[in-house]
């Protein structure tokens, strides 16, 4: 389970304080395929962000199965960090690398032994559908594509939560519902949870089992996918 405890995330701007996440109190059950939806710069990525500690909170707590990881550093932020993998908007691949050794990077990073790093990079190909793009550079694949790989990527490790930082914004319609398809079977077939942002209503109603909604720092509402579109709460989900 993610527990975020009256997080606030407070950045400056032009020598002002500004507080781009809240006091924000949410808890996120395992194996869920949780979303956080609100227009850009509601405060969703720098929320998403304190789980692996990319953003560090400026007050509040961060729990992941009951530990306080927040001040976590050196070691043991390294082991949060091969628990939890992400994926970005902008796939952030490695262009004269191909898809074998993009895959390979995190396999390497956790020491993980020579001899069995091809075969799991060939498991995750087949778990993302790309068995036959082995070879392949970044520029010879389709955006979907790209994120697949980038999926592929960060499921190296096992990890028991997958951050997804509006991974369908750069994709037209086919793409999305590509790397969306990839997401769903992956969580239909490993304990995984999945917290993913994004500002596209149709990806949302697709993809959740629930949804938070954030505006202006704050959640304003959490709801099933369901209720979030037959019944909306709150202005901002409206
Ligand atoms: P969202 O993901 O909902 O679009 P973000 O979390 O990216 O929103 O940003 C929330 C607000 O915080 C925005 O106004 C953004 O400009 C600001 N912000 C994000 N990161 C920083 C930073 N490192 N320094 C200053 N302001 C930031």
């Amino acid at each position: 389970m993610i527990r975020f405890e009256d997080v606030s995330v407070v950045f400056e701007r032009n020598g002002q304080p500004f507080t781009a996440v809240n006091k924000v109190s949410l808890e996120i059950e395992k194996g869920r395929f949780f979303g956080i939806v609100g227009s850009s710069g509601a405060g969703k990525s720098t929320l998403v962000r304190t789980v692996n500690l990319l953003q560090r909170p400026t007050s509040g707590r961060v729990y992941i199965d009951g530990i306080d990881v927040t001040h976590l550093q050196g070691k043991d932020l390294s082991h949060l960090r091969q628990r939890i993998g992400m994926i970005f908007q902008h796939f952030n691949l490695i262009k004269n690398a191909n898809v074998i050794d993009n895959i390979a990077l995190g396999l390497k990073a956790s020491g993980t032994p020579k001899a069995l790093i091809k075969p799991r990079v060939f498991e995750l190909l087949k778990t993302v559908g790309l068995s036959d793009k082995a070879e392949l550079y970044p520029g010879d694949l389709s955006g979907g594509q790209k994120q697949r790989v980038a999926i592929a990527r960060a499921l190296a490790n096992n990890p028991e939560i997958l951050l997804c930082d509006e991974a369908t914004s750069a994709l037209d319609p086919d793409n999305t519902r590509e790397v969306v398809q990839t997401l769903k079977n992956i969580k239909d077939n490993y304990p995984i949870t999945i917290l993913f942002i994004t500002h596209q209503m149709e990806v949302a109603k697709s993809l959740f089992d629930e949804i938070a909604v954030m505006s202006e720092g704050q959640i304003v509402e959490r709801n099933s996918s369901y209720g979030l579109f037959s019944r909306p709460q709150s202005a901002a989900a409206r």
